[in-house]
């Protein structure tokens, strides 16, 4: 079987968030499994930076009714042999940023970003390489299925669109909508009200459309977003199937950014991350649970529930680490909160690989208050390194973290439910309690935690079943 994957982010060449390491390890993954898998994506600068390339194909693209020069590179992904290929056309990816700079979104983003979707199907053609299946991720390639399904161009391929996050829908005034080529009837599959919305077209017009977790998948039927009555109309044909992790990035036994090597066979090593994290940021040596966050600094994450509960938080006795950058809110707020308990919080504004493994390492608890959460990775990465989720039950953090019961032995973490300071500080006590009143109960829910397994190969089978299920369709 052949698969496009195509986006507008794949690690390590270009990474802006998950998505990056969605498009990359997914398709390794099915690699694996005997898929014949290619990636498609823009070569932005730092993408000529990162990787070696060389010359694949040249022909053009068809926007804004002009025929674009494209000149398409291949790489490989790391540690495979899966393809890359980036399109190339300097006026519109030869930049310093890859969504925008300065905060700003480049003001041709459509342009772009058809570029990309029939840039892919173009390539398709030109190297007479024909996929069985297209997977198309958020709206940055959700133009893919709607040319395909409006037979435009392109191979007879059946098509997938996963949603990473449907807070993000690619909305443009209809005035620039004559970049994506479309006639006015067609359009019409994009349109809400005087703008165009990709994701719309994509929703309607993919085969199958997935999104990032099971609970999520459920969730987005009732606040889509204002996409719900469109996502409503598609649910039979919407799945949810998790993330996985990158265990060759994420595994305390082997992580070159911790002081001590550990595992749940072995986890003494933990103990000596904490030290030496306690050491490195001028935290005491008390013996208190030290809780941990590594986030974007945003309104989705949680941080208002923080801020309403960080004294009553501290005064459970903990002790605080925090790693993040973003709003401006939420960092002058960490920064001022930290400041008041010397020795016992600390706040980190910045976006560090380093610290964050170290973080994980040396965290007793990870607290994660999302207000909604597609899938969250951050809570499996904790899993595996023996910090104890404490979460908000929403989308994947719901699916991958279950209440603990200490009696029976079951669950890997605390969750809660309501979305208020005083149900998250009760999650929050519960983890505390245990932490403090029953260490053995407490060894032995970290062990659970560090023995699960959250790798792309389970989801990399789902999504393989999935896509035979479709060309099953078509062959029936
Ligand atoms: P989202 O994609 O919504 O930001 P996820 O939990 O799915 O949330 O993934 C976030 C990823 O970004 C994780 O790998 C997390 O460790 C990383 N991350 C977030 N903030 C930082 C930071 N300040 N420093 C280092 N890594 C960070």
């Amino acid at each position: 079987m052949r698969v496009m994957f195509v986006a507008a982010e794949v690690a390590p060449f270009a990474k802006v968030g998950g998505l990056a390491d969605v498009a990359a390890a997914l398709p390794r993954a099915l690699a694996e499994l005997g898929v014949e898998a290619a990636v498609v994506a823009p070569k932005y600068r730092v993408v000529a930076e990162r990787g070696k390339l060389s010359r694949a194909a040249r022909f053009t693209v068809p926007v804004a009714g002009e025929e674009k020069p494209c000149t398409a590179y291949r790489g490989t992904l790391p540690k495979s042999k899966v393809p890359v290929y980036f399109l190339g056309h300097d006026p519109y990816f030869d930049r310093p940023g890859i969504y925008g700079e300065k905060g700003g979104e480049y003001p041709d983003s459509l342009a772009r970003f058809t570029f990309l979707s029939r840039g892919a199907l173009a390539l398709a053609e030109a190297l007479a390489w024909r996929p069985d299946v297209i997977h198309a991720n958020d709206w940055h390639t959700a133009l893919v299925p709607v040319y395909l399904r409006l037979g435009e161009t392109g191979p007879r391929a059946k098509t997938v669109l996963t949603i990473h996050n449907l807070a993000y829908q690619g909305w443009f005034p209809a005035d620039q909508a004559s970049a994506i080529g479309l006639d006015a009837e067609s359009i019409r599959l994009l349109a809400i009200g005087n703008q165009v919305n990709l994701l719309k077209g994509g929703i309607q017009a993919a085969d199958l459309l997935t999104t990032v977790s099971p609970s999520y998948a459920v969730e987005i039927l009732e606040r889509g977003e204002g996409l719900e009555a469109v996502l409503r109309a598609r649910k039979d044909d919407l799945v949810g199937v998790l993330n996985g992790v990158d265990y060759t990035v994420w595994n305390p036994a082997r992580d070159p950014y911790l002081w001590a090597a550990y595992s749940a066979d072995d986890p003494a090593g933990k103990t000596e991350n904490k030290r030496r994290l306690r050491a490195e940021l001028g935290l005491v040596d008390d013996g208190s649970p030290l809780v941990g966050m590594i986030s974007r600094l945003a309104e989705q994450k949680g941080f208002d529930l923080v801020a309403q509960a960080f004294d009553r938080m501290m005064a459970l006795g903990i002790q605080f680490v925090v790693l993040g950058t973003g709003d401006p809110r939420y960092e002058a707020f960490l920064q001022e909160a930290v400041d008041r308990y010397p020795g016992r919080a600390k706040a980190l504004i910045a976006f560090s690989e380093e610290w964050a493994h170290r973080i994980e390492a040396a965290a007793d608890i990870f607290l994660m208050p999302s207000r909604f959460e597609p899938c969250g990775l951050n809570q499996m990465y904790s899993l595996r390194y023996g910090a104890v989720p404490v979460v908000r039950a929403t989308g994947g953090l719901k699916d991958t973290v279950h209440e603990c019961d200490p009696v029976r032995d079951t669950g890997n973490g605390f969750t809660f439910t309501d979305y208020t300071a005083d149900a998250m500080l009760e999650a929050l006590g519960r983890a505390v309690h245990l932490f403090r009143r029953d260490p053995a109960a407490w060894r032995r829910l970290v062990q659970r935690g560090m023995r699960e397994d959250h790798s792309w190969t389970r989801s990399a089978q789902v999504y393989l079943t999935l896509y035979e299920r479709l060309l099953g369709q078509q062959n029936s």
